[in-house]
């Protein structure tokens, strides 16, 4: 008996494992079609300083398949760099963000920067800076509008061709944001060491900051840090009135969240920022 259920579970197992492969690869050669016709989409989600105005944007990824509808980055983004899709995808993805950025600071609905995320394999590229520096030819984006998420995965890869990569990228006036600071197993040592302008907590801190004494701790000490090294911090995921009540009370200086403002497309962030340019100019 036990021999048998053990054979039935192992066939539920392997059953399992190719249904989750087939899916995988499937996913990958629907990526590779959206990549290349076209059917990938950007959002933005506005970023919030303490007197509650906008202080930048953060650009994110979007993929409607034709029949299975939104599938998270979360899902996809991993796939796409384990096999190199995130290649053309962030070349698009930097080039539209930069594109948008540039008719939204022309509009003058953009004054502080657009966040772009970057991935492992597009940083540590080698031409990832003259990559960089056509785009911003092209779109004629001003580097100080520009601004790079990374992840601190991404700094441990390779430490020292990441410190050259960070000089240049100050250098030329783009700034850089630590994201998810505080669920990579990095050291601190990069903090002091690296020109990076900026930490962004990581929601999971920041959403139970106000329900549990440790996460309350992580934030309030992330914040200080942040605060001593002259490092701008910004709290993701902030959701509630509360969340953002203690996160100010304990120093931060930027805001990121459903409270404020979903990501959203282009058209409906211009009519967001516009009416939120009016409602300033009234008070
Ligand atoms: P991330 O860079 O940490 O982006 C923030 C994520 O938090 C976004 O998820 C955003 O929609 C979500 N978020 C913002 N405010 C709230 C909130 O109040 N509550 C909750 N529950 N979530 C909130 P999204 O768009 O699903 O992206 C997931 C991750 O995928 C990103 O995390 C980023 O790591 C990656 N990603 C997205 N776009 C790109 C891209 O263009 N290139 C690369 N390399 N990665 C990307
Ligand atoms: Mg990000
Ligand atoms: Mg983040
Ligand atoms: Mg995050």
């Amino acid at each position: 008996k036990a021999k048998q259920q053990g054979r039935n579970t192992y066939e539920v197992y392997t059953e399992d494992l190719d249904r989750k492969l087939s899916q995988r690869v499937t996913l990958r050669s629907e990526l590779q079609e959206a990549i290349e016709h076209g059917h990938l989409n950007l959002h933005y989600q506005p970023l919030i300083n303490r007197e509650g105005e906008v202080d930048g944007l953060e650009a994110l990824v979007r993929w409607y398949h034709p029949t299975k509808g939104f599938i998270s980055p979360a899902k996809f983004i991993p796939i796409a760099e384990e096999t190199g899709q995130i290649i053309p995808l962030s070349r698009w993805v930097m080039r539209q963000a930069c594109k948008d950025a540039q008719q939204l600071v022309a509009q003058g609905l953009l004054k502080g920067r657009m966040a772009v995320n970057l991935s492992p394999l597009q940083f540590h590229r080698p031409n990832f800076l003259s990559t960089l520096r056509n785009v911003l030819n092209e779109t004629h984006l001003a580097p100080e509008h520009l601004e790079l998420e990374l992840t601190e995965g991404i700094l441990m890869r390779d430490a020292d061709g990441a410190i050259d990569i960070l000089h240049a990228l100050s250098g030329m006036g783009v700034s850089t944001a630590i994201d998810d600071f505080g669920t990579g197993f990095s050291s601190l040592s990069y903090l002091r060491d690296l020109p990076i302008d900026k930490i962004k907590i990581d929601r999971s801190f920041v959403q139970d900051a106000v329900k549990s004494d440790k996460n309350a701790a992580i934030c309030q000490g992330v914040i200080t840090l942040a605060l001593e090294l002259d490092l701008r911090v910004v709290a993701e995921g902030i959701e509630t009135v509360e969340q953002h009540d203690y996160l100010m009370s304990l120093g931060c200086e930027v805001f990121q969240g459903y409270l404020f403002a979903k990501p959203m497309p282009l058209d409906s962030l211009i009519t967001w920022l516009t009416q939120k340019a009016q409602m300033t100019s009234n008070v």
